[in-house]
């Protein structure tokens, strides 16, 4: 394959992950990461910074930095190469003071301030997030089919509001996500990237990324023929997802994941966390402002790939409700969210243990085996060396 003009060291084409924490508990996904080192992939891992005051499951929250043991896992990664970057100041809504000295909190752990973020969906501090995505028509169209359950919600750019942090975010943060497409190559469906909206003063550069939110839609994106088409097209592809969502069962990853995975990792990639790829993007395209035209044509694909998105799900995804002790210890019920039409045998999907013995159910941690993610040919640093920041 010949090596794209657009991409250092003679690469063909460029992939990497943002990873939201989503449900996870380092226990869940260090196997995993110290599989996409051990193929060569260095991707981006969201943090949030501060503890919660309030139960993680009520916002689909997970460990946090507080947590020792976390930090120091995400000290080696960081160690290892990937990038560290910024899921709000925690699972649930921050004041500006909470953001505020969460954002130096972060810096106090990693050494710098985050390159780039995600919004959470839950934080009231989302920056121009739900319906302040859109403007006018495409506004009211988002607010109609959302039902406008997320209308004035988010109020992170709202200079007032107690959430307000825009000023923060321009301050100390580059890039952030915005839409997600079905697309493998996210140059294709976003050819601006990262691109600046005079119209968002406070979000120096968005960017956009491909859709893997669990481990059904990664294996769809990262299909055989998608990568093949990845590569002939020179592409870029920022896989956006939550590994903590189906990917490892029982402390076992995914097979076929696996194997995909390794499939790609033997291309000639640019295998390089999401700011990385983004900063030469940047520098071989130089600043851009998204012009009104630009901003309405990215707007309907979006809405039109969401539509087409919805179409297909509605008709084959099926949920299934076992019901019974399913895995002992008190577990009552457990939840499989299935790829494939209801009635088929072949069944994979996110599974979450649920315990009713709360009212409205509590997701269980795993009980998988703790294992050490540093794996043997990673190379690693005393874990005291690492000075504790807290
Ligand atoms: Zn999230």
């Amino acid at each position: 394959m010949r090596a794209n003009p657009h991409l250092p060291d003679g690469k063909q084409f460029a992939f990497t992950i943002f990873d939201d924490p989503d449900l996870t508990s380092s226990r869940k996904i260090r196997d995993l990461y110290a599989f996409l080192w051990d193929c060569g992939f260095k991707t981006t891992k969201s943090v949030w910074t501060v503890p919660g005051n309030d139960a993680p499951e009520k916002h689909w929250g997970g460990e946090t930095c507080g947590d020792k043991e976390y930090r120091r896992w995400l000290l080696c990664l960081q160690e290892a190469g990937f990038e560290i970057a910024y899921h709000n100041a925690t699972y649930h809504s921050s004041t500006r003071a909470q953001t505020a000295a969460a954002l130096e909190a972060f810096r106090c752990i990693f050494g710098s301030y985050p390159l780039s973020m995600a919004n959470h969906f839950a934080c009231k501090e989302g920056i121009y997030w739900g319906e302040s995505r859109f403007e006018g028509v495409n506004r009211a169209l988002y607010n109609l089919v959302t039902k406008r359950k997320r209308a004035d919600y988010f109020e992170g750019h709202i200079q007032g509001s107690k959430y307000f942090w825009g000023d923060l975010c321009q301050q100390k943060i580059k890039y952030v996500r915005n839409f997600v497409f079905s697309d493998v190559n996210t140059l294709r469906a976003c050819p601006i990237m990262p691109y600046h909206d005079p119209r968002k003063p406070y979000v120096n550069y968005w960017f956009a990324a491909a859709n893997g939110d669990d481990v059904i839609a990664f294996k769809r994106c990262i299909q055989e023929s998608n990568q093949d088409r990845l590569e002939r097209e020179g592409g870029i592809c920022i896989l956006y997802t939550h590994f903590a969502k189906g990917f490892s069962e029982k402390g076992a990853i995914d097979s076929q994941f696996k194997a995909l995975m390794k499939r790609l990792a033997a291309k000639n990639g640019w295998f390089v966390p999401v700011a990385t790829l983004l900063d030469h993007l940047l520098k071989l395209n130089g600043h851009r402002e998204i012009t009104n035209f630009e901003r309405a044509n990215l707007t309907q694909k979006w809405f039109l790939d969401r539509a087409r998105r919805e179409l297909v799900n509605k008709g084959t995804i099926a949920q299934l409700w076992h019901l019974g002790n399913d895995a002992g210890e008190g577990l009552q019920h457990a939840q499989v969210s299935c790829w494939g039409k209801k009635g088929d045998e072949r069944i994979s999907g996110t599974r979450e243990r649920m315990d009713h013995s709360e009212q409205g159910g509590r997701i269980i941690q795993e009980s998988t085996v703790y294992r050490h993610f540093i794996s043997e040919s990673m190379p690693t640093r005393a874990l005291d060396d690492i000075k504790e920041h807290s």
